[in-house]
């Protein structure tokens, strides 16, 4: 095998092994061989990097240069971005199995959240409010200071631009910790952000695991202003105690279970479209995933007839081939954890209509159906492309259902009633529920959890509220 690649930490404008020297290696799920390496932070280098933003905030250029200064160079960090969209889309394919066509696609979204940050911090930087006892009180919207962004492994480098990317614009720096199955995306940006001019410590990367490593150290760190992670909602509860101890405020996007349902009235070939696209993009890696689909059952059989077909016909292989729709699972680890919802389907009383276990790290598009509710498949977040499917009779019993989890991050219903699609919308228990569609975004709204999904918001001016302190001034005049 060729050498290695190697990708380092990026601290203070350099790129850098770790204080001792350790590295580790990133698995290409696919070949299921190491294909490049990275230094294996711990605590030090953590410290390393948080000593190098704060510093870059508190007399650095960065927080001082306006919000015209920073976005221009965060909208030129965009263009070489998409300028090197193929490194990019080709170090998270490596990294964690993702179709090339799918990853080509995150580095359009990730290029767009940098210039949709810049142009939104330019344009909503303060109000001012005229009071009736002749006062006048205007909101500063002030640069929080150092925020640790820590990121999952399913969409690298889409989910790190998403904190990164409001974050500069308001004027912060950062320290983003990638995780460790997917780590080298983060150092080409935090490359990328260099050559477009960004001062040294805006923009820190280091490298590392969470517990007992760089992550954690992040974390516990008082000199840190905002902690916001995306991940599991285990980990989420881990972090949000250790932000506690020293008060810092954390955003947290988890874990989900998200409810798909299908009314008997829906435009049949839309709703299977995006249903598919729901659970088995990324193969079902998305914490958004439609993995409970709900079909009335008027259409039952016809739905998953058709779904199941469709299921069948997605071609797997090799992420880098462009014509690959559906790829390996990100690690051995994950594959071990999704095998294992896979293997026991029968035992816990249910039936497997397609699917199963494909070659190396593959599980296939499994369609799972009689389920019961209290089974594994049902409650918990699997995080793979396996769905579960049942019927149910009426719109009442539709959102009882949807809503039997701890999870809330977000929900789809297809119907063309338009009625029904409000009413619904309004029932559901969920940050986010997308009627006859799946997966679109505008930027502007907020996107999060409820329950176990999550704690705030972000997008637009929920990310203003959380990378900034607002301060109100008033004024007598
Ligand atoms: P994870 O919680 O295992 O790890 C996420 C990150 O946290 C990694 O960088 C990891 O190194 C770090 N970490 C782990 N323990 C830590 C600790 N004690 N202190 C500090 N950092 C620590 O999650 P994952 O397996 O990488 O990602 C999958 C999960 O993320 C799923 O549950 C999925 O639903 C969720 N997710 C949520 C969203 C959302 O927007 N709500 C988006 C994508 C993924």
């Amino acid at each position: 095998m060729a050498d290695k690649e190697f990708y380092g930490h990026v601290i203070d404008g350099a790129e850098v092994e770790s204080l001792d020297g350790a590295r580790f290696d990133t698995v290409d799920p696919w070949t299921r061989e190491a294909w490049a390496e990275v230094p294996l932070g711990g605590a030090a280098d953590a410290d390393r990097a948080v000593t190098a933003a704060r510093r870059a905030f508190d007399e650095g250029p960065w927080p001082r240069m306006g919000f015209a200064e920073r976005g221009r160079i965060l909208h030129r960090l965009a263009d070489l971005m998409e300028e090197h969209t193929d490194e990019l889309a080709l170090a998270d394919t490596r990294d964690m199995g993702k179709p090339l066509v799918q990853a080509r696609h995150d580095v359009a979204r990730s290029a767009l959240n940098f210039r949709f940050f810049a142009d939104h911090a330019r344009l909503a930087t303060g109000e001012a409010l005229p009071m009736d006892s002749g006062h006048h009180s205007y909101t500063r919207f002030e640069a929080a200071g150092v925020v640790a962004a820590i990121a999952p492994w399913n969409f690298p480098l889409m989910l790190e631009t998403w904190k990164v990317a409001p974050a500069l614009a308001w004027g912060n720096t950062v320290v983003l910790k990638p995780a460790e199955d997917t780590p080298v995306s983060a150092t080409v940006l935090a490359r990328l952000a260099l050559e477009a001019g960004m001062p040294p410590g805006v923009l820190n990367v280091v490298h590392g695991y969470g517990p007992d490593s760089a992550g954690q150290a992040l974390t516990e760190d008082p000199r840190v202003d905002r902690i916001t992670f995306t991940g599991e909602s285990g980990t989420g509860r881990v972090i949000a105690r250790a932000a506690a101890a020293n008060l810092t405020p954390v955003s947290l996007e988890l874990g989900g279970k998200g409810a798909n349902l299908v009314f008997a009235d829906a435009d049949l070939d839309n709703a299977v479209d995006w249903s598919i696209q729901a659970i088995f993009r990324n193969a079902g890696q998305v914490c958004l995933a439609g993995s409970r689909l709900y079909v009335q059952r008027e259409i039952y059989d016809e739905f998953l007839a058709r779904f199941t077909a469709a299921a069948e016909a997605l071609v797997i292989g090799d992420p880098k081939d462009p014509t690959t729709e559906f790829g390996p699972l990100a690690s051995l680890e994950h594959y071990t954890k999704v095998r294992g919802y896979v293997d026991t389907v029968g035992a816990e009383g249910g039936r497997m209509l397609t699917g199963g276990l494909g070659d190396g790290w593959v599980v296939k598009p499994t369609v799972l159906v009689d389920m019961p509710l209290g089974s594994r498949q049902v409650c918990e977040e699997i995080f793979g492309p396996v769905v579960v499917v049942q019927p149910f009779d009426t719109e009442a019993e539709a959102v009882r259902l949807a809503n039997d989890t701890p999870y809330g991050l977000n929900a789809m219903l297809f119907t063309e009633n338009l009625h029904r699609a409000h009413r619904v919308s309004a029932a559901l228990t969920a940050g986010t529920v997308w009627v006859n569609c799946f997966f679109v975004r505008d930027l502007r709204a907020p996107f999060g959890g409820v329950g176990d999904s999550g704690v705030g918001r972000e997008g637009g001016n929920f990310s203003r509220e959380f990378f900034t302190e607002p301060k109100a001034v008033v004024m007598q005049i």
